[in-house]
């Protein structure tokens, strides 16, 4: 697979400080800030601040560093967001993913019980 990152997407804007955002946690690799647009009490988007266009391409291409420092990034954050009753962590991916901005990000979900995961067609 070939992934091409376009350094103009929003999040790319974010990271150079081009926009604003609600920041809830800086690492030294991984960025995390409110979504624009809160789909629950607990609504997070957590972002490498490499290139990455998806979450197979970081997972493939990241260094270990990156990916520890994600991972652990989303510990921290389900202890800050008080997430103990329970998240979801989404990622879309390319068409069928819906997926609405070209770099890799978790949506961190929760604060109320989610339902099903999909609904059935
Ligand atoms: P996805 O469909 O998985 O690509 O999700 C993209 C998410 O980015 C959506 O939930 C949007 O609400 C969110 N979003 C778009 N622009 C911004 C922004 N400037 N700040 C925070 N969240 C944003």
């Amino acid at each position: 697979m070939r992934f091409a990152y376009d350094d103009d997407n929003i999040f790319a804007r974010i990271l150079r400080g081009d926009i604003p955002c609600k920041t809830v946690l800086e690492t030294e690799h991984s960025l995390a800030f409110e979504d624009i647009s809160a789909q629950a009490p607990v609504h997070v988007l957590v972002i490498p601040k490499g290139p990455y266009v998806s979450y197979d391409h970081f997972a493939r291409d990241a260094s270990d560093a990156e990916i520890l420092d994600f991972n652990r990034a989303v510990a921290r954050l389900c202890e800050q967001c008080d997430l103990e009753d329970g998240f979801r962590a989404i990622t879309n991916a390319r068409a069928h993913g819906h997926q609405e901005v070209p770099h890799f990000h978790m949506h961190l979900l929760g604060g109320r019980p989610l339902g099903r995961l999909l609904e059935r067609s």
